[in-house]
């Protein structure tokens, strides 16, 4: 919802400050999906309102729910027609994590990702990054639960889209709007240097994911292009810099692709490439299941993960194998392509 066409709207309108406080305390914290529901409201004002103003900036398309109901996935419309996708999971039960996007599509391309391959097409405005966790809101409301934690691993490279992505964190943090705690915010970067450290100096508690794949810079670049401009020690360093300013635990994201990143090799490589970095009790491996999607690439087997996983181990570093949920709405990382 856009908030400051809210305040304004009622200023022009004559209306006192409480009103805005109403509204605002029943939209994100009460989470109603329209005007007509916040009966402290007159019918009028109610009226003028729904006219006015709108509650998502987004039309739903479509929602699709896995069998397990762990999971669910909308196909949001903007206002400029361009589609986007939002997923909402539950890791643990009655724990709601929702994924969010940044960008309509994102120019990065890494080679493994259905939003890669869809190109550029433009940046979210925090409104709309922020309504796709509104809209989750009204959907659990609606199941009396609650939302724990929100990730930004959905369509789109935050740190390209800074500006927007951070005044959608402030508002999310905002104890008059959505009042998360930081520490329930993560987000993900394939390693934009700059975007990690401004994200370490104006949000140190939010938490810090890291798209790494590859342990060696031929490899990666092979892959994931952005690693041609920023490489592993552009990396490296910016990891040593966000430790300096946030001192806060940094996941490393390692998608199994079969045959591409999953030898015993891939494992010595990345092992000495995260000794390189050095503050190993910060550094956590996320072993990830490659979600089959409209590339070449194919999940490794559980037996190559779990040796990958006893290596690293072995090298006392931090691993866990992470599970993946969503696969089969196509909902899960690196499956959103905004199609219809
Ligand atoms: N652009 C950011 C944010 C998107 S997060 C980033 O890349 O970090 C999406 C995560 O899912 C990233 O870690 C990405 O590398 C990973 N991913 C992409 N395609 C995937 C797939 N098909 N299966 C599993 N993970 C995938
Ligand atoms: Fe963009 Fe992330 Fe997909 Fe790479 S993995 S193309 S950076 S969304």
């Amino acid at each position: 919802m856009n908030i400051k066409k809210l305040e304004h709207f009622l200023a022009e309108n004559g209306q006192l400050k409480f009103r805005v406080r109403q509204i605002r305390q029943a939209i994100y914290q009460e989470g109603v999906s329209s005007f007509a529901e916040i009966s402290t409201l007159s019918k009028e004002l109610r009226e003028q309102l729904e006219k006015e103003l709108k509650v998502l900036s987004f039309d739903v398309e479509k929602i699709l729910f896995s069998k397990d109901k762990k999971s669910a996935k909308a196909l949001l419309k903007l206002s400029d027609g361009n589609l986007i996708e939002t997923v909402l999971i539950s890791p643990l039960e009655d724990s709601w994590s929702v994924c969010v996007s940044s960008q309509v599509g994102c120019p990065l391309g890494c080679e493994f990702c259905s939003t890669g391959k869809m190109g550029f097409i433009r940046n979210l405005n925090a409104e709309e990054i922020t309504d796709q966790v509104l809209f989750w809101i009204q959907k659990l409301k609606t199941k009396n639960q609650k939302l724990s934690t929100i990730v930004y691993m959905g369509m789109g490279e935050p740190f390209l889209n800074w500006e927007e992505v951070s005044r959608s964190l402030r508002d999310l943090v905002d104890p008059k709007l959505f009042g998360f705690g930081a520490r329930s915010l993560s987000v993900s970067t394939a390693g934009i240097p700059a975007g990690i450290e401004k994200m370490a100096r104006e949000f140190p508690q939010v938490n810090l994911a890291l798209s790494l794949h590859f342990g060696t810079d031929e490899k990666r670049s092979a892959v994931m292009p952005i690693n041609r401009q920023n490489n592993l020690e552009a990396i490296r360093e910016a990891l040593k810099k966000y430790f300096e300013l946030s001192n806060r635990k940094v996941f490393l994201e390692y998608v199994m692709l079969a045959g591409i990143n999953d030898s015993q090799k891939d494992a010595e490589d990345l092992a000495k490439f995260v000794k390189s970095i050095g503050k190993l009790q910060l550094l956590h491996i996320n072993l990830i299941r490659y979600n089959s999607t409209d590339t070449k690439f194919q999940p490794s087997s559980k037996e190559h993960t779990l040796q990958f996983k006893n290596y690293l181990l072995d090298q006392n570093l931090s691993v866990t194998i992470r599970k993946s949920l969503g696969e089969e709405i196509q909902g899960a990382c690196g499956q959103l392509a905004g199609k219809a």
